[in-house]
């Protein structure tokens, strides 16, 4: 496996591979890598020639008072596990090399979309991921990209820009992957003590929950949505930070469920938020 830390190495691997004709994947994350992401991976790797994941902590989308400085990394082992899945090149830069210090271009969607569920309480997040992927983009050149259903409000503002940019690539999304008891995997879990990772469960019992609701044939978004944030509430450890349901598109409050509806959460365990959600009628 290729390790590049650079733009220019990772411009001329994907040079050549593309002078051969080959197809590239691109799978963007954060580091500290699990099987939620390994399973994008996997994804990349049964759909083309050539996969290239990023690991890099964007401090663009990281307000003042976020996570970035505590947020957990672990290169060698995020290293073993693209090995063991077959990456063939990580793409592992500096901030340096991803931000010079005058830098001062951002992508960003200008309209409701980036302020609703997870934009209310995090009013920058979503220029600073559009901006990262987008630089990613232009980097790698990817034909297709991989994203996962977890972080559901991402995946629609990336397909959106992608749409409102004219990028010629194909965004996939991933369905969730999820501990035995329920957890959605994330690198965020580290952060969770042994009782609050239990008290962490409530969020995925929500979540079926909600699904159950919705598979009986209740349309009223409202009853389901109180019904999941009573079951949240129960937990001592538990804050809820919202619970709503959202076109699945646009990110709008919707009142009926109904196919392609959102149904999504952010909560806060202990001090850790976290976040999960499902589609009605599945993913598309
Ligand atoms: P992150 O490193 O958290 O920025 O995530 C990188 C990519 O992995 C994003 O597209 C996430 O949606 C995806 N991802 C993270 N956790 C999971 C999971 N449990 N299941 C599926 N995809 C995930």
């Amino acid at each position: 496996m290729i390790i590049a830390k650079t733009i220019n190495e990772v411009r001329e691997y994907i040079a050549i591979w593309h002078k051969e004709g080959l197809s590239v994947g691109l799978v963007p994350t954060m580091g500290y890598l699990h099987e939620g992401h390994a399973s994008l991976v996997d994804r990349a790797r049964s759909n083309c020639d050539k996969v290239v994941v990023s690991d890099f902590v964007n401090p663009t989308q990281f307000a003042p008072n976020e996570d970035l400085e505590a947020y957990p990394r672990d290169f060698e082992h995020d290293c073993q596990l693209l090995e063991e899945h077959g990456c063939d090149l990580v793409f592992y830069p500096s901030v340096e090399e991803m931000y010079s210090p005058n830098a001062a271009t951002y992508v960003e969607i200008l309209d409701e979309m980036p302020k609703q569920l997870c934009g209310k309480t995090r009013p920058i997040h979503f220029r600073g991921v559009c901006t990262i992927v987008s630089k990613l983009f232009n980097i790698v050149k990817p034909d297709k990209a991989f994203f996962g259903q977890k972080d559901a409000q991402q995946l629609a503002i990336i397909r959106r820009m992608v749409h409102d940019l004219s990028y010629d690539i194909e965004i996939i999304g991933c369905p969730i992957v999820r501990e035995s008891g329920g957890l959605a995997k994330s690198s965020r879990n580290t952060y969770l003590s042994v009782e609050e990772r239990k008290a962490a469960l409530v969020l995925s019992k929500a979540i079926f929950h909600g699904e159950k609701m919705v598979s009986e044939g209740i349309i009223d978004a409202n009853k389901v949505i109180a019904e999941m944030k009573n079951m949240i509430s129960a937990e001592k450890l538990a804050n809820i930070d919202y619970v709503s349901a959202v076109d699945g598109e646009t990110m709008m409050p919707v009142d009926e469920i109904k196919n392609g509806v959102l149904i999504a959460m952010a909560v806060y365990i202990g001090k850790t938020r976290l976040i999960d959600n499902f589609i009605v009628g599945g993913q598309k």
